[in-house]
């Protein structure tokens, strides 16, 4: 038996591991197109950005791991899956036979179409190498224009500021984090960031990126002009399916899965920021962009490829730190939700509950990890008295 993983990141690594924990024995094979031994991406626009962090603790686990779980590792780029013979072949000739494949090629950033994209100094944040060139000029006394107020993009703020750069973020629509975050949240970071010297500027959508030769700084719509030496843009991602919808797999906004992470090759599953997946829970298909999404559906596809049935069903939740708070959110809160807040947003302690009647459906929670355990096992579940997650006096171990 032989289990070829093609992609090198979080859910590549994590499924090669969980594969051996449930008790497979065959042949594991990760082939990613990047450079290094499977790699966790939060860093990069945090501890890895500011230099706290070296290259061995972005490392998932160091190569010597692999090797003792008889995983092989190799740097290739898979171009072609051959379904019908079970292969897959590598743009460097190279092809391997498989029992059975999974998919994790996860996303690439969404691109500006815009004038000047391609200028020397304007960067996009997704791997290692990114951020070792955007690393060159993220010095203190340096101007860095951020594109996007989405969570990548606020991470890089507050990294800046604290480093002695100049931010300024540019987001095109009313708010910052207008797509993942309720209106109150969006006014707590908004407050956050301009407090540590950030400029915000909503309503901005970028129109071109100046300069001759090399980034002088950023033209939007709205006529504001952001003198800069860098760009860091962050606005979305794009699930990698070409590979499979070339082999015919059906692909939606990503790669189209079961509750068992297979596609509708039998001998073919996929998982992580790639996959169009069903949530049972929320009843409709979602594609994520989370670790915790990529280590929990790898999870679910090595057990059901291990013989295992396992169904994939659990609720999204997703973390930020920014400055020194740490954000977790789980569930999809909406602005028609009633919103109970427990503790005093201006000690940086917090968590916002949201309710759909009595039903808890989302809760975000700022340095309150007690808080956010609770509300994990507690989304999706009926509350007697939603105010009563209010009072911090009420321990939530009694409404677990
Ligand atoms: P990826 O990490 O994208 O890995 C896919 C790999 O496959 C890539 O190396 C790619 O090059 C390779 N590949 C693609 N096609 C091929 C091919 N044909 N052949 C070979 N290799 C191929 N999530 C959180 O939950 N919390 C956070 O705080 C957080 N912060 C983030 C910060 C940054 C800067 C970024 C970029 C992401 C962050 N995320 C965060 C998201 C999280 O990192 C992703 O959800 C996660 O990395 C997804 O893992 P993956 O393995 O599915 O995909």
């Amino acid at each position: 038996m032989a289990v070829v993983i093609v992609g090198g990141g979080h859910a590549a690594g994590q499924a090669a591991l969980s594969l051996r924990q449930a008790g497979y024995e065959g042949d594991v094979t990760i082939l990613g197109e990047e450079p290094h031994v499977p790699y966790q991406r939060p860093p990069l626009s945090k501890q890895y950005l500011s230099g706290e962090y070296g290259l061995e603790k972005v490392h998932l686990r160091p190569a010597k791991f692999y090797e003792s779980k008889n995983i092989a590792l190799r740097t290739a780029r898979v171009e072609a899956i051959d379904a019908q013979a079970q292969q897959v072949a590598c743009t460097d000739g190279a092809k391997f036979s498989y029992d059975k494949l999974l998919l994790a090629t996860g996303a690439r950033p969404r691109r500006l179409a815009v004038a000047g994209d391609g200028l020397p100094g304007v960067y996009y944040l997704r791997t290692i190498a990114d951020v070792d060139a955007i690393k060159e000029t993220f010095q203190a006394g340096r101007r860095v224009a951020i594109v996007g107020g989405g969570y990548i993009g606020l991470e890089v703020a507050a990294v800046a500021v604290q480093m002695g750069l100049s931010a300024t973020v540019l987001e095109m629509e009313e708010r910052i984090l207008q797509r993942v975050a309720t209106a109150p949240m969006s006014a707590f970071y908004h407050n956050l960031h301009t407090a540590n010297g950030v400029v915000i500027h909503t309503g901005a959508k970028v129109e071109s990126f100046a300069g001759d030769g090399k980034l002088r700084g950023v033209q939007c719509a709205n006529g504001v002009f952001v003198e800069a030496d860098l760009a860091v843009v962050g606005v979305g991602i794009a699930p990698n399916v070409e590979l499979a919808q070339a082999a015919g797999l059906p692909c939606d906004d990503g790669i189209v899965v079961d509750e068992h992470a297979r596609t509708a090759d039998a001998n073919i599953f996929a998982a992580g920021d790639c996959t169009n997946h069903p949530n049972g829970l929320l009843g409709r298909r979602l594609r994520l962009e989370s670790v915790p999404n990529a280590m929990e559906q790898s999870r679910v596809a090595a057990a059901n490829i291990a013989g295992k049935p396992t169904r994939y069903e659990s609720m999204p939740w997703f973390w930020s730190d920014q400055y020194d708070l740490k954000l977790q959110m789980v569930g999809y809160p909406a602005e028609r939700h009633q919103r109970v807040v427990r503790g005093d947003p201006a000690s940086h302690r917090f968590a916002s509950f949201y309710f759909d009647g009595n039903a808890l459906v989302a809760a975000d929670a700022v340095n309150s990890p007690r808080e956010f355990m609770a509300a994990r096992q507690l989304v999706g579940r009926r509350i007697a008295a939603p105010e009563s997650l209010g009072d911090s006096a009420v321990d939530l171990k009694t409404l677990v």
